[in-house]
């Protein structure tokens, strides 16, 4: 059906939707909070003391254990989740498209006699097999056979996932190929948060804290636009590429600064509460909620936790945003740019290290001892982000979030760390090895020697920072909003472990000339920071200086997906995830693959997209007004004669015809560059090919069509306004 204006969308003032939310909030929380996760309290209430055992052991200490421990686990969870509801289970994986994947099987089993029984083995819960041939897996297929296989993590809990339709149990998996190399996000991420461990345990061995295990810690917050779900199937280019390709820009937009933080409508704040209570029944521990910049814009924020559970938790937000937002007939946008001239979306990822002794590894201590833990961690860091800044820019390349860096709203493509202003001063004078008169006060409680007492509420901020300390973690802001985060959290593991393996390293090898530890770390801080200080930036990230400064520097500043992507390739960084573990050379290969695809095909779907409605929608619609308004010229003509003044009216038309005929050629062109481009083979050539010959087409194209829609009365426009899908909610 065609869009209409007459017909209010949706079903804004639907009263059952609005209320959608109702029951639940009426709960208290805490009474229903993790009820459909098979976790340890589950486990503990459901399992004999020796499976639990065994199964804790598994997911503490990553031991094995037998098919008969699974087969009782199994027996267990099948009999929870049926008593939820759940007739099916399903392998919840996550495959290198970005999105989880799933495919249902149903406990129902004949037995003869046209009876059935419900039946879940320790095999089932423990392996299965979907065909892994219609998954990206950039050429690993190639040489492999199609099989895949999933297994199962028992470090992130299962959960039963009840749709309107009925209720799944869901057993988070990796996926892997019939060789065991890596066809998902989930393997490298397990093999990084391992990596991380032991060279971390490395550094704490030289403190005794009694830790065993060090772990990356995660909060995401997770920013998206709503708009009304009558707006979002009116246009073709948020349903097929989920951003706006044309769009004349709403006289208001984010100028009054009266979106951030204020008054929830009733409408998002009934949907707000509703997707809460699905995640709480997840487990998803969701904090915070509120209005974010621009117009229809918001934010939600879990309190952090074990990275990989954190990960998967955030698969389910933006899972369940989706699915709450189509029972309140809304559409939830999590792409990165939905609209031109308005803030994009980003997730901010709140980064540190913790300890099984519960420790924050990036809190200050309170002894110089313990400060000098801290800084040995923090200058490994800045050393790791110096050294490959370019993998970080990689790892969170795409499409979408090629709109938003350096768009003035988000940090540039260039990758810098804030410290704040305290700590670049204890660093620099460590640097500079302050002693005796010269030592400023902060330096003069310190106790024993050179390490100072650094203060714990260091409340220095800066939003423009893509990787920003936050007084007892980073704050990782660059990643784009419809990210699976376990991609940019393996690369970070990944080069801070790297790193810190070779500060371990610097450590021993002054410890061997006889240096006492204190002086030898002091030595190792000092040379690191010096070394990575290059990456250090304080000032506003959105301006140009910095983009100068950053050049004088030597920092990289890639901007388009394309040329950020090679990183990945790059003989240094291949033998670095090959060296530890978490990458193979060929699985590396097969992402940059797969990740230069995704963007041709991206563009490539926006190119076609725009040249439909060009042609069947905003062609037909202007030529339609000019109709309307040669009909009333002639007719004005013939009734007044030579006394009609018919300039304006002339001049309209005449702007229109230009204005059409402009789109016409614009889009000619890109349908010949984008033909161009379908034509190259190499998949290298191919992607540049889209994103320097066909993707700067649209630009015309879109301001051709944006023109017309300043002519063309608003009844005749054949798509939803800015100002409708932004205001009206
Ligand atoms: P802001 O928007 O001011 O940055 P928020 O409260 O929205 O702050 O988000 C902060 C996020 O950081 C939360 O998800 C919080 O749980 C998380 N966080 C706090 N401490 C840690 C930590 N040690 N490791 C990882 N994330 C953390
Ligand atoms: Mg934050």
């Amino acid at each position: 059906m065609a869009y209409t204006r007459d017909v209010e969308p949706s079903l804004m003032n639907d009263k059952k939707a609005a209320n959608a939310g109702l029951s639940h909030a009426a709960a208290k929380v805490s009474d229903y909070f993790g009820c459909n996760v098979f976790g340890p309290e589950t486990m503990r209430l459901l399992l004999p003391k020796e499976v639990y055992r065994k199964v804790q052991d598994a997911i503490t200490h990553g031991k094995r254990f037998d098919l008969e421990v699974a087969n009782t686990v199994a027996s267990a969870m099948k009999t929870w989740a049926i008593s939820k509801g759940a007739t099916h289970y399903c392998h919840w994986f996550q495959p290198m498209t970005g999105a989880t994947a799933e495919k249902h099987d149903s406990f129902m089993e004949p037995v003869g006699e046209g009876n059935v029984l419900e039946v879940f083995s320790g095999q089932q819960l423990v392996q299965a097999e979907p065909d892994a041939s219609s998954f990206p897996s950039g050429g690993l297929r190639a040489t492999f056979e199609a099989r895949g296989y999933t297994a199962w993590d028992p470090t992130s809990p299962a959960f039963v996932l009840e749709t309107p339709g009925g209720s799944t149990l869901c057993i988070p998996t990796i996926f892997v190929s019939y060789t065991g190399e890596s066809l998902d996000t989930k393997t490298p991420l397990l093999r990084s948060i391992e990596a991380l461990n032991k060279a971390a345990l490395g550094i704490l061995d030289y403190f005794d804290g009694g830790a065993r295990k060090v772990f990356s810690t995660l909060g995401a917050e997770q920013e998206y636009f709503l708009i009304d779900a009558a707006y979002y199937r009116a246009r073709p280019d948020l349903v097929l590429a989920e951003r706006t390709l044309f769009g004349a820009a709403s006289p208001k937009g984010q100028q009054l600064e009266d979106h951030y933080f204020g008054a929830i409508k009733d409408r998002v704040f009934s949907f707000m509460t509703d997707l809460e209570s699905e995640l709480y029944k997840l487990g998803v521990p969701l904090k915070t909620r509120h209005n974010e910049v621009a117009p229809n814009q918001f934010e939600c924020a879990p309190v952090f936790e074990e990275a990989n559970v954190a990960i998967d938790h955030n698969q389910l937000v933006m899972d369940m945003l989706r699915r709450v937002a189509a029972r309140h007939k809304l559409s939830c946008l999590l792409y990165e740019k939905p609209f031109a001239g308005i803030n994009g979306s980003g997730k901010h990822n709140n980064w540190s290290l913790g300890t099984d002794t519960g420790k924050n590894l990036l809190t200050p201590g309170d002894t110089p001892r313990q400060n000098l833990q801290f800084l040995l961690f923090l200058v490994s860091i800045i050393k790791a982000v110096r050294d490959h800044s370019l993998l970080l820019r990689a790892s969170i390349a795409s499409s979408g979030n090629d709109h938003r860096l350096g768009a003035n709203e988000a940090p540039p493509a260039i990758m810098s760390v804030f410290l704040g202003a305290q700590l670049t001063g204890v660093l620099g004078d460590i640097e500079k090895g302050v002693t005796g008169k010269s030592t400023p006060p902060a330096w003069m409680d310190f106790g024993i020697d050179k390490i100072p007492a650094i203060l714990k509420d260091n409340t220095d901020r800066n939003r423009t920072s893509p990787f920003a300390f936050t007084g007892n973690k980073f704050e990782f802001r660059a990643v784009g909003s419809s990210f699976n985060n376990a991609g940019p959290i393996t690369v970070l593991n990944t080069i801070v472990a790297n790193q810190l393996l070779e500060t371990k390293k610097e450590i021993d090898a002054l410890l061997k000339t006889k240096k006492d530890f204190k002086a030898a770390a002091i030595a190792v801080v000092r040379k690191l920071y010096k070394e990575g200080k290059a990456v250090c930036f304080e000032g506003n990230n959105y301006s140009a200086e910095w983009a100068a400064e950053a050049k004088r520097r030597g920092l990289p500043n890639v901007k388009t997906t394309p040329d950020a992507l090679l990183a990945f390739k790059e003989k240094a960084a291949v033998a670095m995830f090959e060296r530890l573990g978490v990458l193979s050379r060929q699985e590396s290969l097969s992402r940059y693959h797969i990740k230069l695809e995704k963007y041709a095909k991206d563009i490539d779907i926006e190119a076609k997209t725009i040249l439909e409605m060009v042609d069947t929608l905003y062609v037909p619609a202007a030529v339609e007004y000019m109709g309307q308004l040669s009909a009333a010229i002639e007719a004005a003509g013939r009734l007044l004669g030579k006394e009609a003044c018919l300039r304006s009216p002339q001049e309209l038309l005449r702007e229109l015809a230009l204005r059409l005929s402009e789109a016409r050629t614009s889009a000619a062109e890109l349908a010949k560059a984008l033909a161009a481009a379908e034509a190259v083979e190499d998949a290298e050539a191919k992607a540049a090919a889209y994103c320097r010959k066909v993707k700067p087409l649209f630009t015309p194209a879109r301001a051709a069509v944006d023109a017309l829609e300043g002519l063309v009365p608003a009844k005749l426009w054949p798509v939803p306004k800015y100002r409708e899908m932004l205001f009206l909610l």
